[in-house]
């Protein structure tokens, strides 16, 4: 499969979790691949009754059925990138670690999602090890900080540079790059990074600087990111590139997303 679609435009898969308000998630994800010049398609891991307040409930699939979304797609369609974020539980996992070890997408960019900003878990605690265990299928990992520290078992970064070096642990860890993210950080500074520890010392940690945008409507920030790298990377190729086309994409809808009035609690970013 070539990285470039024939039309030049990326067929961009989202498998994840659903909310309604469209703020974060599968909906996030779908605006984001449209908004970055992609073609969305999407399967739905987990249905979840949420809004700018936080999650109500979480309804998964039965996995036969999971398993034959993500086959409906992937007999049918070229998919030239795919996005993950929320896999809620082991047997999620299971059956998207098996169709990606069958079908081999050439970019795949996994959001590893565990708990949303209002507390929610996203990910039954017991399904860490196993999405540890996915991230050697990922050509690019997204952790936010305190995802970062899960994923390494340590304590939560307090500083940039501590932020690094955890990245560049888990990279060389699972064989993966690692985008870190300076967003839970405290300051002005928001600077984000590609952590690739396969790479000579001058190439390992590619850092794309960003100041502090500040807003409340931040809901679904995470999601949209990922979904943008997922689009950039079969046309832009360098991920360091991709990153900063994305976070100045992601910087103006967070912008914007100051004139969006939906929901009372954390709103979303506009698209
Ligand atoms: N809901 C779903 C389905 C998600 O995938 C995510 C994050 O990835 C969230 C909610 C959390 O959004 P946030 O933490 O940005 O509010």
């Amino acid at each position: 499969m070539g990285r470039t679609s024939m039309t030049g435009i990326p067929r961009v898969l989202s498998i994840a979790g659903t909310d309604p308000t469209g703020g974060a998630g599968i909906q996030a994800d779908l605006k984001s691949i449209a908004a970055n010049g992609g073609y969305g398609m999407a399967v739905v891991t987990a249905l979840v009754a949420q809004n700018t307040h936080g999650v109500r409930s979480v309804h998964v699939p039965p996995l036969d059925f999971l398993a034959e979304q993500l086959d409906a797609v992937s007999d049918d369609v070229e998919i030239d990138a795919v996005k993950i974020g929320m896999l809620a539980d082991t047997g999620v996992i299971g059956v998207v670690e098996a169709w990606l070890e069958r079908v081999q997408p050439p970019i795949v960019v996994l959001d590893p999602v565990m708990v949303a900003t209002s507390g929610d878990r996203l990910l039954d605690a017991n399904a860490e090890a196993a999405l540890r265990q996915l991230l050697s299928r990922a050509t690019l990992v997204t952790p936010n900080i305190p995802e970062l520290a899960i994923l390494v078992d340590e304590p939560r970064a307090l500083t940039w540079a501590d932020a690094l070096a955890q990245a560049e642990r888990l990279s060389e860890r699972h064989g993966v790059a690692v985008v870190a993210k300076g967003g839970h950080l405290d300051g002005d500074a928001v600077p984000d990074a590609v952590v690739d520890a396969s790479e000579s010392d001058d190439d390992r940690i590619r850092e794309v600087p960003g100041t502090r945008i500040v807003s409340t409507n931040t809901h679904g920030t995470g999601c949209s990111l990922s979904s943008a790298l997922a689009t950039l990377l079969p046309r832009v190729g360098d991920t360091a590139e991709a990153l900063a086309q994305a976070k100045c994409w992601l910087a103006e809808s967070i912008r914007h997303g100051a004139d969006l009035h939906v929901g009372s609690g954390n709103g979303p970013v506009s698209h």
